[in-house]
């Protein structure tokens, strides 16, 4: 549809760079050595990371040799197969179970666009129909609270928040009101930090057991927020917070932007936690489904 392919569009366009080195590997005439050297470099300068970088060429090596390929566009081709494969584990949707409501804690570092990400999930899940609350678990910074209302204001739901106290009572409170007003969603959003502030990371866990004795089962999903433009940086990101947390999936931003997109690579041999949603702009309507081979295509140019 014309929608689907303006998505694409800016995520081609925000993969530009990369799309194009890595399609310059491939106008030569030969496979040989140089290639496959030119296509290391690229994936690495795509930020792909060693490990993910190793793992692609190996496999593509594997489909030239299988396939017989004799032309680079052939090999480009294949490189697609296996990028796709390799991104096809991080693919999932996102459902809204029967739990009343389903408790969902979203977390990341500052600027990761959390805020955004979560104005964009809310219109996303009210589109269809869901009953969404928002928490405003950021009882330090009135800035982010702020932000965070003008987003429940956009998309017209309620919002719960409190200056000052502890995070964990306020998330408690959301969850509580959420069930007493009959929500399908509570959205709670945290301050933005970094996983080496470890009593932050406390913090975080400390929210985590509280939404639980404020419903059991729950948190359902624990969302991190990660800056597609940080490289290696969002694969450390999903590490430790998937080390204190158990995320259940992630959001990855700023895909229009001037982003490398190779980071996905990385993430789907190192830390495959399923990517719910790209970010491909500033608006509300900007939050796109995760889908390989789209993604795979983009970043080959
Ligand atoms: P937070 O500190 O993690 O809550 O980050 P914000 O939600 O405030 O976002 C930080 C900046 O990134 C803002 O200027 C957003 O408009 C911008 N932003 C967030 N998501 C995207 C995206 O997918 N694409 C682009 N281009 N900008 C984004």
């Amino acid at each position: 549809s014309e929608e689907r392919s303006s998505w694409f569009t800016k995520l081609r366009n925000g993969l530009r760079k990369t799309g194009s080195s890595i399609a310059q590997v491939f106008t030569g005439t030969q496979i040989d050595d140089a290639l496959y050297e030119e296509l290391e470099a690229a994936l690495l300068m795509a930020d792909a990371g060693v490990k993910a970088t190793e793992f692609l060429l190996n496999d593509l090596k594997r489909r030239v040799k299988e396939a017989k390929a004799t032309e680079p566009a052939a090999v480009k081709a294949l490189l697609a197969d296996a990028v796709t494969e390799l991104l096809k584990p991080l693919e999932k949707q996102l459902t809204i179970g029967e739990a009343s409501p389903t408790v969902m804690m979203v977390v990341g570092v500052n600027g990761a666009g959390k805020t955004t990400s979560i104005g964009k999930l809310t219109r996303h899940l009210a589109e269809a129909g869901e009953k969404v609350l928002l928490a405003a678990a950021d009882t330090f910074r009135a800035a982010a609270r702020e932000q965070l209302a003008v987003w429940a204001g956009r998309t017209n739901v309620e919002i719960v928040s409190q200056e000052g106290g502890d995070p964990s009572a306020v998330t408690f409170d959301a969850v509580v009101a959420g069930k007493a007003r009959r929500c399908d969603v509570v959205i709670a959003d945290t301050a933005g930090r970094l996983p080496t502030q470890l009593h932050l990371m406390e913090e975080l866990r400390k929210i985590k057991r509280t939404i639980g004795k404020a419903q059991d089962g729950a948190p359902h999903e624990v969302l991190l927020v990660v800056d597609g433009n940080t490289g290696q940086n969002a694969l450390t990101q999903v590490k430790a917070f998937d080390d204190a947390l158990s995320l259940t999936g992630l959001v990855v931003t700023k895909l229009d932007g001037t982003a490398k997109g190779g980071v996905l690579a990385a993430i789907a041999r190192e830390r495959p936690v399923p990517v719910y949603f790209i970010g491909v702009g500033e608006k509300l309507e900007d939050l796109e489904t995760f889908d390989a081979r789209e993604f795979a295509n983009a970043l080959l140019g």
